[in-house]
């Protein structure tokens, strides 16, 4: 269902005035973790500054370490929903537990699958169940084929508004977080017809990075990007190394634009 061979338009994803797909690089911004709602609101007032229309904030976090912040669950997607409502953006947040999900679609505009649960069939089966367009993350040690397959579960579930966000995959190299496959873009945007986004800031793990690869991406062929933004990522509660400052934000998207 979704190979290019199926159908030959994109899908273009419809999300608060953002036609994601539409041919023009869209933005996805917002903290690793909703940590209060004056965090988030910080940054919202910035995104907005900058004309864009989403934010992300992780309320369930699928941490490496178990002795790391979790996230703060469902009153996470409540200050996220009341953030956008009130500066009048979309919201993007990750959910983890196929039992979730239909709760979650009542205070989220997007859902995000994260890399460590591309594979995990009966979330997929879940998020093809709800009517709200999804951002799936290809899995650290998946395949495109893997990824296209996950994306395929979705779909064959019958929710077909599928956003691929390519976030870096494991290699030998270690000077990244991950290693960014940017040529991944292109194969997927060939084989599929659903729009493809590019994570930098998981993907290189490194501040110093985002925006040479977010221009790649853009340049390749990506429909969006996501980056992380905090008001004060020194005090973060997770991805401290990465996420940018407002100032560093501001040059982020006045260079990209
Ligand atoms: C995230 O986007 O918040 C995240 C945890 O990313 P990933 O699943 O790609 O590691
Ligand atoms: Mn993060």
């Amino acid at each position: 269902l979704v190979s290019r061979k199926r159908k030959v338009e994109d899908t273009v994803i419809d999300i608060n005035g953002e036609k994601i797909g539409d041919g023009n690089p869209h933005f996805v911004c917002g903290p690793c973790a909703v940590e209060s709602y004056e965090q988030v609101a910080k940054v919202a007032e910035q995104i907005k500054k900058h004309g864009l229309n989403i934010i992300r904030g992780g309320a369930f976090k699928p941490r490496t370490s178990p002795y790391d912040f979790q996230g703060l669950g469902f009153e996470g997607l409540e200050i996220l929903k009341r953030v956008g409502d009130e500066y009048g953006l979309a919201v993007v947040s990750e959910i983890v537990r196929p039992q979730d999900m239909e709760q979650a679609a009542e205070y989220l505009d997007m859902i995000q699958i994260g890399a460590r649960n591309m594979q995990n069939f009966e979330l997929l089966k879940a998020a093809g169940e709800i009517d709200k367009p999804i951002i799936l993350k290809r899995g650290m040690s998946a395949t495109v084929s893997d990824f296209i397959n996950a994306a395929e579960y979705i779909n064959s579930k019958g929710n077909g508004n599928i956003i691929l966000c390519e976030r870096g995959i494991r290699t030998y190299e270690t000077s990244t977080r991950n290693t960014l496959d940017i040529t991944a873009v292109p194969i997927l945007k060939q084989e599929t017809h659903l729009p493809v986004m590019v994570d930098v800031t998981h993907s290189t793990g490194r501040r110093d990075l985002l925006i040479p690869a977010a221009k790649a991406a853009i340049a390749i062929g990506a429909d969006a990007i996501m980056a992380e933004v905090h008001p004060d990522p020194a005090v973060a509660l997770s991805d401290q190394q990465q996420q940018m400052d407002f100032d560093q934000f501001d040059t982020f998207m006045k260079t990209l634009k």
